[in-house]
C-alpha cells in the first residue's frame, strides 16, 4: 500500500512530509490557474479546527506568478 506522501506528494522525502504534515496535516495550496499543488506546511501552520476552504493570493511555483490559490484538504 501507498503511503499518503507516496500518494499525494512523491516529490518530497519522508522527513519533509511528515514536517510539513506536523504543521497542517491534510492541508494544500492548488493554483486556480494550473492545478499545481504545494503543501501547506510548507508555508505555515494551519491546525484542523481551521477546516474552512479559503482562497489566498500567492506565488505558483509552475506559474511563476502571483495567482489565486485555493486552499483545502488533499486527503
Ligand atoms: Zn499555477
Amino acid at each position: 500500500m501507498k503511503s499518503d506522501r507516496e500518494k499525494y506528494f512523491p516529490e518530497l522525502d519522508e522527513e519533509t512530509y511528515e514536517k510539513y504534515e506536523k504543521r497542517a496535516e491534510g492541508w494544500q495550496f492548488r493554483c486556480m490557474k494550473c492545478g499545481h499543488r504545494a503543501h501547506f506546511g510548507k508555508y505555515g501552520v494551519r491546525k484542523h479546527a481551521m477546516s474552512v476552504e479559503k482562497r489566498v493570493l500567492g506565488w505558483c511555483k509552475r506559474c511563476r506568478w502571483v495567482r489565486c490559490l485555493k486552499v483545502d484538504r488533499f486527503k
